[in-house]
C-alpha cells in the first residue's frame, strides 16, 4: 500500500534467535532478562532505578498512583500529545489540566502556561517530550519546586534525548517510556519506568505485580515462600521474550538515534525554502532524537488535499496529535470547547507528520520535497488568491 510508511520495525535474524532461546528456556514471564533490561536501561538512562512494564500508558498510571495522585488532585498535563497522558491521570481518579504548548516554534508545554494552570489542587505536572524534544526543563523544573509539585516526563517520544547534562526521564521524580511498535525502540507492546528515588521504585514494583511484596521469580529462586499484598495493585507485568527483544534493540538505539538526526538535518534544508510550510523545532540545539518529522502547514484547510496527495504517491502522513482536550470524551466529561488552547489548537490543525525512520534513504526524502512542491505548485495554479493570505495566518517565513 504504502512505498514509503510513515515508520519501520527494524528486527533481525539475531532477534529471532534470542526470542526463540527465550522458549527453549522455559522461562517467559519476569525473570533474569527482565532484571537485565532494567539495570541496561537505568544506567543508559542514567537513573538508579528502571522498573520495566507491559506498555507506556502502564508506566504512566503508575507514575500517577506511586506519588499518590488520587481523587481531588490535579495534574497538569499538554493536549498535544497522544491520549494516554491525559487518560493516565484520570485512571488515578484525578483531573488533567490542559496547558497550552510554546508556539509554532517548539510544540512542547509552555512554563508560563503550566503556572497559570496551577490552583490549590494541583499536585503534579506530566510533560511530554514531543517529537522527541526536550521541554524547557530548567524553567519547568523551577516551577514545580517554587509549588511543590511533582513532575513526570512522558517520555515515551524520547529515549536518549537529553536536556543539559541530564537525560529525558531523569530530570523529574519519574520518566516513563513506551516501547510500542512505532517508537524509537519496540519490544511490541513494552514500557519502563524511571527514578533516582528508591522510595518510589519499591512502591512501582510492587504495584506493577498486583501490590504483592514477592513474585513468582523470587519464590522460583528460593528467596520467598508466600507474600503479602500490601496495596491495591495492577498486572503491568513484562515478559522474557520482550525483555530479551528490549535488550536488543536497546544496544541499537544510540546509532539509530544518530540516524535520525542525519536524516532530520537533510529533511529540515530539503524543506526549508518551501513558504507554504514550517518546520518546528527546526532552531533546535540538536539534543533530541526526532522520534517523529512534523511539519505546520501554513494553511490548515488544505491539510486533507495535502495528505492525499501525498497518500497518491504512496507516502503515508500522519497528524500528531488532534488534541486530546477536544475528543468527544473529553468535550462530555469536562464540557472542553474550541478556543481553549490557542497554540495547541493552531498546530493541531495545521501539523502534518512526514516519514522518518532510521532504515529511510536521503532519496526518499528528495522524493517527498518534489510531492510537496508538485503540491503546492499545482496549488498556486488552480488558486493564485491563496498567495496573498499566506503570510497573515502564521506570521513570517519560519514564522
Ligand atoms: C506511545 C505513547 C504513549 C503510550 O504508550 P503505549 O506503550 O502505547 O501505551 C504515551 N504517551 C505518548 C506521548 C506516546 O507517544
Amino acid at each position: 500500500m504504502w512505498s514509503l510508511a510513515l515508520s519501520d520495525t527494524c528486527f533481525d535474524e539475531e532477534d529471532a534467535h534470542v526470542l526463540s532461546n527465550v522458549l527453549e528456556s522455559g522461562w517467559v514471564s519476569m525473570g533474569a532478562l527482565t532484571e537485565k533490561f532494567e539495570r541496561r536501561f537505568a544506567d543508559f538512562i542514567n537513573v538508579k532505578h528502571a522498573i520495566a512494564v507491559s506498555n507506556g500508558t502502564a508506566a504512566l498510571h503508575l507514575a500517577c498512583e506511586s506519588l499518590n495522585i488520587g481523587a481531588g488532585d490535579e495534574v497538569i498535563v499538554p493536549s498535544l500529545t497522544f491520549v494516554a497522558t491525559a487518560n493516565a491521570v484520570l485512571y488515578a481518579g484525578a483531573t488533567p489540566v490542559f496547558a497550552d504548548i510554546q508556539g509554532a516554534r517548539d510544540l512542547t508545554i509552555a512554563p508560563e502556561a503550566i503556572e497559570n494552570c496551577i490552583s490549590p489542587r494541583t499536585k503534579a505536572i506530566v510533560v511530554v517530550h514531543y517529537a522527541g524534544y526536550p521541554c524547557n526543563m530548567t524553567a519547568i523544573m523551577a516551577i514545580a519546586r517554587r509549588h511543590n509539585l511533582h513532575v513526570i516526563e512522558d517520555s515515551a517520544h524520547a529515549p536518549g534525548a537529553t536536556h543539559g547534562t541530564l537525560n529525558c526521564g531523569a530530570i523529574g521524580d519519574i520518566g516513563c517510556f513506551s516501547f510500542f511498535a512505532n517508537k524509537n525502540m519496540t519490544t511490541a507492546e513494552g514500557g519502563m519506568l524511571t527514578t533516582n528515588r528508591t522510595d518510589l521504585a519499591q512502591r512501582i514494583r510492587c504495584l506493577r505485580s498486583h501490590g504483592m511484596t514477592s513474585s513468582t521469580y523470587d519464590r522460583h529462586r528460593g528467596h520467598a515462600y508466600s507474600y503479602d499484598v500490601t496495596a491495591l495493585g495492577y498486572n503491568y507485568r513484562i515478559d522474557e521474550l520482550r525483555s530479551a527483544l528490549g535488550l536488543r534493540q536497546l544496544g541499537k538505539l544510540a546509532q539509530w538515534n544518530a540516524q535520525r538526526r542525519a536524516l532530520w538535518s537533510y529533511y529540515r534544508d530539503a524543506l526549508d525554502d518551501i513558504d507554504a510550510l514550517a518546520i518546528p523545532f527546526r532552531d533546535h540545539e540538536g539534543q533530541g532524537v526526532h522520534h517523529i518529522f512534523p511539519i505546520l502547514l501554513k494553511h490548515a484547510d488544505c491539510r486533507p488535499q495535502f495528505m492525499s496527495a501525498l497518500k497518491s504517491h504512496g507516502i503515508q502522513t500522519s497528524i500528531h496529535y488532534p488534541p486530546v482536550h477536544l475528543f468527544s470524551y473529553y468535550r462530555r466529561t469536562f464540557g472542553f470547547r474550541a478556543g481553549m488552547l490557542p497554540n495547541t489548537e493552531m498546530a493541531a490543525s495545521r501539523e502534518v507528520t512526514l516519514p522518518l525512520y532510521p532504515g529511510m534513504e536521503i532519496e526518499d526524502i528528495d522524493r517527498i520535497r518534489a510531492c510537496i512542491k508538485k503540491f503546492f505548485r499545482n496549488k498556486r495554479a488552480v488558486q493564485p488568491a491563496m498567495t496573498g493570505s499566506v503570510a497573515g495566518t502564521l506570521g513570517t517565513k519560519g514564522l
